[in-house]
């Protein structure tokens, strides 16, 4: 492999190359990594070239290539971004900066780091989806060559690719690479296995291509008869893989599962793959319980086919996959092809295929833990698929196994955190329902739902897990449950009532510096017996640190509650006729008066206090306001300032 060689790749594809662009990025990358050797002995740049090579072969474009080239140089040698920034432009900086591992090692450990730098990478494709695509190539090429690896090593590492990796190229419908990575990653993790189905599958090897090249030439015959013209047949590979996954889940020998022929159709229309499938189903036997039509309903990783099985020419059962060749392309190269086809910008179907990639990015926003970041990544990377519909008949897709709850988390997380049960086909269901294809579900919500722990045992997708323990950490660190506590004047009247968080007993206090009134912000400082003196929110004395020294901030707030006994007291200037006209502005709210003092001061001023009931918040503000206003009132209060509350 050589820069010529990668150059020629790819102006099969792409005649007006930069090429000027892609040899600057090789002389620049092969310059800075001079010297350094690979585990295999090669020169470095011999990686970077066979990733860029990789690119080429999925018809990328010359920015993906050039950042390809380039994708070590920040994590590998004294390159900066700024210096990439100013010779290849920020989409190429960016690109290669996106594949680049975190550099902050300090403070975390092995597992935190490594989950960080895959959150990175991921974070980055939400973005531009071609860094996943360089990321995945240079894992590729990686496990192409693990061999000189300790056996330690490549097993460590072949595990990550089998449940990090071949699980996003999945996602992502990059088949070609899924397979790649999978196959390699086996082959080290278990390698007599890997051995002995090698062997089986190339003993059997002739006999099969025999009997495919036999069932190809009737079929293709078969619809040549029809009128079907230039549709390909082809033989499919079965990947060892794969092979090995069916036979532990089907519990059955090679031989039952390598046995079945595979086929695979291409026409050149949706119509033809329709006529096509209707002339094999007329002229063979189908399955029953094999007609799948992922060409109606893609899945979510964008791919489409029609699946069939049929009692075969020979007598022997065939597995046949029939697609047009876009749809080929984008089975094989997921969003890669995609984004070749119609680029990424302004495309809203593209923008829901990648759904995945964006439930990653809004999930990761509300964690910070990177074990339930690892576990996101794997729980619903190979299930089985259903289908289910919204009343509008909008697909949902959803894992096997899910239910009317996850189907809620799937349409909106308000909808989710909102949800009291459904209508699946008509009928009523609980949330914990498991949902069949098909169904059709309308989600049932109400105001006063709220997500609980339970709820996490009855849902199977991640993201509904994800926003169920976002809403439960949002809410556990303001405690659901709230205290109203009351303060308890000296002549043993209740005076008002303050809500305090997280206390079950709070011992109410009000400051004396700030008097705080009712429906004013407020805030409380506690300390370790739960005596809780409240604040106006900007009194002037706690932002003086000495005033709130040792003591626990906590949010408080008046509450509304209608027929408790409250205190008002009034300072004055003495005048005459004053007592008279505030009692007056009390008695015209149609307010339920108890008991009123006086009490003569010095200088000429007097305190007044009236106990009265309240009608509620807004009544009692009003109250205030009105006293405030009158000529000679100095200061409004509630009640009891120098006591202490006695907790109700
Ligand atoms: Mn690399």
């Amino acid at each position: 492999m050589n820069i010529d060689v990668l150059i020629k790749k790819i102006k099969e594809y792409n005649p007006v190359t930069d090429e000027v662009l892609i040899r600057k990025a090789y002389e620049y990358a092969e310059r800075k990594h001079k010297g350094q050797k690979r585990e295999s002995g090669e020169d470095y740049i011999h990686h970077p070239l066979n990733v860029a090579y990789i690119l080429a072969g999925m018809n990328l474009d010359d920015d993906t290539i050039a950042a390809a080239l380039l994708h070590d140089v920040l994590e590998d040698t004294g390159a900066t971004i700024e210096e990439l920034n100013k010779l290849f432009g920020v989409t190429i900086a960016n690109l290669v900066d996106g594949v680049t591992k975190i550099t902050e090692l300090k403070k975390k450990n092995f597992e935190e780091y490594h989950a960080e730098s895959i959150r990175k990478v991921i974070m980055a494709s939400a973005r531009d989806i071609r860094v996943i695509l360089i990321k995945l190539a240079d894992k590729l090429h990686n496990m192409r060559t693990l061999d000189s690896f300790r056996e330690e090593k490549r097993k460590r590492i072949a595990k990550e690719i089998i449940d990090i990796y071949a699980p996003i190229a999945y996602k992502l419908g990059i088949a070609s690479i899924k397979w790649e990575l999978e196959d390699l990653s086996f082959k080290h993790l278990e390698p007599e296995i890997y051995k002995e189905l090698e062997h089986k599958i190339a003993r059997s090897m002739k006999e099969r291509e025999k009997e495919i090249e036999k069932i190809r030439f009737v079929l293709e015959k078969t619809l040549e008869e029809h009128k079907l013209k230039g549709v390909k047949v082809f033989g499919r590979p079965k990947h060892i893989y794969s092979i090995y996954r069916k036979m532990q889940k089907k519990n059955k020998s090679f031989e039952e599962i390598y046995d079945l022929t595979a086929l695979r159709i291409i026409t050149h229309t949706v119509k033809e793959c329709y006529e096509a499938i209707g002339i094999i189903h007329s002229t063979w036997k189908p399955i029953p319980n094999q007609f799948d039509d992922y060409i109606a309903m893609p899945k979510s990783n964008m791919y489409q086919s029609l699946h069939t099985a049929v009692i075969g020419p020979t007598g022997h059962p065939v597995e046949i996959q029939l697609r047009t060749e876009e749809m080929d392309k984008v089975a094989e190269e997921g969003v890669a092809a995609h984004w070749k086809y119609k680029g990424v910008k302004g495309d809203s179907e593209f923008d829901q295929k990648l759904s995945w990639l964006r439930q990653m990015l809004d999930w990761q926003k509300g964690s910070k833990d990177y074990k339930e970041f690892m576990e996101m990544l794997s729980i619903d990377f190979f299930e089985d698929e259903i289908f289910t519909f919204t009343p509008k008949g909008m697909v949902v897709p959803l894992p096997k196994g899910a239910t009317v709850l996850d189907f809620a988390y799937a349409i909106h997380s308000n909808i989710g955190d909102r949800s009291s049960g459904a209508k699946v086909n008509g009928k009523f269901v609980p949330l914990r329902t498991v949902l069949k294809n098909g169904d059709q579900i309308d989600i049932i919500t109400s105001k006063t739902q709220r997500p609980s722990r339970d709820w996490l045992k009855i849902v199977t997708t991640s993201k509904a897990s994800s926003k169920i323990k976002q809403y439960i950490r949002q809410n556990e660190t303001i405690p659901v449950k709230r205290v109203g506590a009351v303060i308890e004047g000296r002549k043993g009247i209740v005076d008002w009532i303050i809500d305090v968080e997280g206390l079950k007993k709070p011992k109410i206090r009000l400051a004396q510096c700030c008097s705080p009134i009712p429906g004013e912000s407020i805030v409380g400082y506690s300390t370790r017996s739960e005596r809780v003196i409240i604040h106006k929110s900007g009194c002037g004395t706690i932002l003086k640190k000495s005033a709130t020294a040792g003591k626990k901030r906590v949010n408080a707030e008046w509450i509304d509650s209608e027929g408790a006994l409250v205190e008002i007291k009034v300072d004055a200037v003495n005048r005459v006729g004053l007592f008279a006209e505030i009692l007056n502005s009390i008695v015209s709210m149609q307010t339920q008066m108890k008991s009123a003092g006086a009490k003569p001061l010095n200088n000429n001023m007097v305190e007044c206090w009236f106990t009265m009931e309240s009608k509620g918040l807004q009544h009692l503000q009003t109250i205030i306001t009105r006293i405030q206003g009158i000529r000679d009132v100095k200061k409004v209060y509630i009640g009891s300032l120098e006591e202490q509350g006695k907790a109700s």
